[in-house]
């Protein structure tokens, strides 16, 4: 017997399939992360109309047939469309990296409300044309601590020492925290970074959401933040994820 249930989902990835059908990705909010197909999608204009587009915010109808697997899509109504995402290039390349971040930080079946609404206020932010450099950062620190990877930049993380005390901190990729001169000493591979860039970014993971664009990490500061927030998002994913790369490269290119 099967019966339907109800939740609200992101759609974080589309992919075709078959002839007229698609596979989903969802982050939702009563069910964590959540894979379905949705049988004649692309056909079946009035049931999904483009509530399965990337990004959008949906109530999704779904069932279970048999054990595990792809849920069965039975139906989605948008509620929020995000168009003022997808007609502009740039900020469809920093909604996808924010998409795979939360697909591959999110864990099926498992719920994660702060995540489904910190996705959701940041595509709000991104479709507001207020997202800046600095936010993207802010997102990711947010996201890991959502998802129980935090990393440790208030103190170092092998002695305890506090950041105020420490002269030239060191972030080590792997233990994802700083690390005092004498705690990083024969490290060489620990990637400076300045007490500045730390202070911001701990200001930044806190901050009212609503403040959150006025706060700035302008020229070595964004390089610095881009730096270790990268290395240990990699380390934790074991590899660079594809948007994310997609998005640095477009930006080295255009960038004046
Ligand atoms: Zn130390």
């Amino acid at each position: 017997m099967k019966s339907t249930q109800k939740t609200k989902a992101i759609v974080l990835r589309s992919l075709d399939y078959g002839e007229s059908d698609r596979i989903l990705t969802f982050l939702t909010d009563e069910f964590g992360k959540l894979k379905g197909i949705a049988k004649g999608a692309r056909r079946s204009k009035r049931r999904f109309a483009n509530a399965l587009e990337p990004f959008s915010l949906t109530t999704l109808l779904f069932s279970r047939r048999g054990g595990g697997g792809l849920a069965f899509i039975e139906g989605s109504d948008v509620i929020r469309h995000f168009a003022g995402i997808r007609e502009d290039l740039d900020r469809t390349l920093v909604a996808a990296c924010v998409a795979e971040l939360a697909e591959h930080f999110s864990v099926e079946g498992k719920k994660n409300l702060p995540l489904f609404d910190l996705l959701t206020d940041f595509l709000d932010l991104i479709e507001s044309g207020r997202m800046t450099e600095a936010a993207e950062r802010f997102f990711e620190l947010r996201l890991l601590k959502a998802a129980g990877f935090e990393p440790v930049l208030d103190r170092c993380v092998t002695c305890g020492a506090p950041l105020e005390g420490i002269e030239s901190p060191r972030f080590d990729c792997r233990e994802g925290g700083i690390r005092c001169a004498r705690c990083a000493v024969n490290s060489p591979d620990f990637i400076p970074v300045s007490a500045g860039t730390l202070r911001t970014l701990l200001m930044g993971r806190d901050i009212d959401f609503e403040r959150m664009p006025r706060v700035g990490l302008s020229g070595p500061m964004a390089r610095e933040g881009r730096e270790i927030l990268g290395c240990f998002i990699r380390h934790l994913t074991g590899r660079e994820l594809k948007s994310v790369s997609v998005l640095s490269e477009i930006r080295k290119r255009y960038t004046p």
